[in-house]
């Protein structure tokens, strides 16, 4: 078996107690993990603050933070074959996603390697005329970063690359499932030179996460997750009032209009919801299709779903891999019987594979006729598209927001006009046209709603990890008039 340790003040280390990370396509454990307790969280978060006030760190130009996250960005490129491995192993995601994956992470890293000297404060023209005003944006502080299990190394470098360029310190919590490809990206972070302390890693549950994020000596929460922890998570931040941002699950529409092209859609349906096996925030897992194209897109995507490569997610031709966990795919297993009980007509799949690993099959579910199914209204995070028909861009689009979810969306159409119209009217963070679950460092990402709150990639990211410092100075040599008086 494998052994990982925990990244704490610039140390590799055991963690308070192990635990057995297994394969999800065996089901087998592969490797011995460390499992932080809230010692070693308050040790992290301690080194963490720490090193935010060191000179080491605090010290440095923004320059020169922007040189040691390209550093990182080229050791991430560099390692990208082992850290894809390691994420395939952990957690079952096929192979073929994980390197394409990992070597766009890289890139995000050195997106905000360029941003970091770009931060800039800015000059008031106040209305004294004795006065200069002006700004600095200051780094706010420790940040907890908290993932999921599903790209972890993606979701971490959404949090870590702007927090970083902004001058902030980390302590990530990966998640207790599949943390491998994290705790082995703490060697590039050790290696790339961070001072001591400026990025803590370790792993561990709910225990370790509540530590993490009621800690006094955090300033800000970046949390990828499920709804129900982000509401621990803010009544945690209640007691150190940490600042929060929250990119939880969705259940995003994918609207397809008669006009539309079949091919192209039925494509971008099939990556929306059955890539990285459904365990996607995005994954369009409602199509709402309309009833002229219905019977043609479920042609294309009942041959897709039914052709698709199941297997070890190790092996390259493979395209559908096993759910991360038992728990996971036997919760998919339970929502779509409850979905058929609510009259969803399985249309293929839906029956749990014979064999070892965490396999589910590539599942549609007919609910035209079952609305409130719980395939419809909850979010199953697995490879299960639920489909109804509309008539009327109206009804697409009371569908497509009849969920307290506010993420993503796509829509498929040829009308110029239409798409418009359906910008405009879908109440989600991402609008797709013609296109699907397509992202870049440069684009922000998030949601509303159910969805959580805070953007991340993009400028705004780094601005969000940051606070700013109004600075007056008093430029009159004269004295200070009269002491009762405030100017
Ligand atoms: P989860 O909320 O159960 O766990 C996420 C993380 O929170 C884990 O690291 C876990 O250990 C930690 N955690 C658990 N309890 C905690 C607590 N009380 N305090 C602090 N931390 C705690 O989520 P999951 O089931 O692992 O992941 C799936 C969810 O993540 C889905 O809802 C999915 O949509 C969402 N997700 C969202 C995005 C996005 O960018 N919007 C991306 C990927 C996944």
């Amino acid at each position: 078996m494998e052994s990982f340790q925990h990244y704490i003040d610039g140390v590799f280390e055991d963690g308070a107690s192990h635990f057995e990370s297994l394969n999800p396509a065996s089901g087998r454990p592969w490797a011995r993990m460390p499992e932080a307790g809230p010692a070693d969280v308050d040790r992290a978060a301690r080194a963490a603050d720490r090193a935010f006030r060191s000179t080491a760190w605090a010290g440095l130009t923004a320059s020169a933070r922007g040189r040691l996250l390209l550093r990182l960005a080229d050791l991430v490129q560099a390692a990208a074959p082992r850290l894809a491995e390691l994420e395939t192993r952990d957690t079952g995601k096929i192979i073929r996603e994980t390197s394409a994956q990992i070597a766009y992470v890289a890139d995000y890293y050195r997106y905000y390697a360029g941003l970091a000297d770009k931060i800039e404060g800015a000059h008031l023209p106040i209305d004294k005329p004795d006065m200069e005003v002006w700004l600095r944006r200051e780094p706010v502080g420790v940040v907890a970063a908290i993932v999921p299990w599903n790209s972890q190394l993606f979701l971490s470098a959404v949090k870590l690359g702007p927090a970083l360029a902004a001058g902030c310190t980390i302590v990530l919590k990966a998640s207790e499932d599949g943390p491998a490809p994290l705790l082995e990206f703490a060697r590039l972070v050790h290696e790339a030179g961070f001072p001591p302390g400026v990025v803590n890693i370790l792993t561990g549950g709910a225990e370790a996460g509540a530590a993490l994020t009621r800690h006094p000596m955090v300033a800000h929460v970046a949390f990828t997750g499920g709804p129900e922890t982000a509401r621990h998570i803010l009544r945690n931040s209640a007691e150190n009032l940490a600042k929060t941002s929250l990119e939880l699950g969705g259940k995003s529409p994918f609207i397809v209009f008669e006009d539309a092209d079949i091919e192209s859609a039925a494509n971008a349906q099939v990556a929306g919801i059955f890539a990285a096996t459904g365990q996607s925030c995005v994954a369009g897992s409602r199509l709402l299709v309309q009833r002229g194209a219905r019977d043609a897109m479920l042609e294309r995507l009942k041959a897709s779903a039914e052709a698709a490569r199941i297997g070890p997610p190790a092996d390259g031709a493979t395209e559908i891999g096993p759910l991360c966990t038992k728990r996971q795919r036997d919760r998919i297993a339970v929502i779509v019987a409850d979905s058929v009980a609510a009259g969803a007509r399985i249309i293929t799949g839906g029956k749990v594979p014979p064999g070892e690993g965490f396999f589910y099959p590539p599942t549609i579910l007919d609910c035209t006729d079952a609305p409130e199914a719980p395939c419809i209204t909850q979010e199953l995070f697995g490879p299960v598209l639920s489909v109804q028909a509309f008539d009327t861009e109206d009804a697409a689009l009371a569908l497509a927001n009849a969920t307290p979810y506010g993420l993503a969306s796509g829509v498929f159409t040829r009308s110029l006009t239409r798409a418009h119209r359906m910008v405009r009217g879908i109440r989600a963070g991402i609008v797709w046209i013609n296109t699907y679950r397509a992202v870049s460092p440069i684009a922000p990402f998030g949601g509303l709603g159910l969805s959580g709150h805070g953007r991340e990639g993009g400028m705004a990211a780094a601005l969000d990890y940051t606070t700013v410092k109004t600075v007056w100075l008093r430029t009159s040599d004269d004295p200070i008039p009269d002491p009762f008086v405030m100017r």
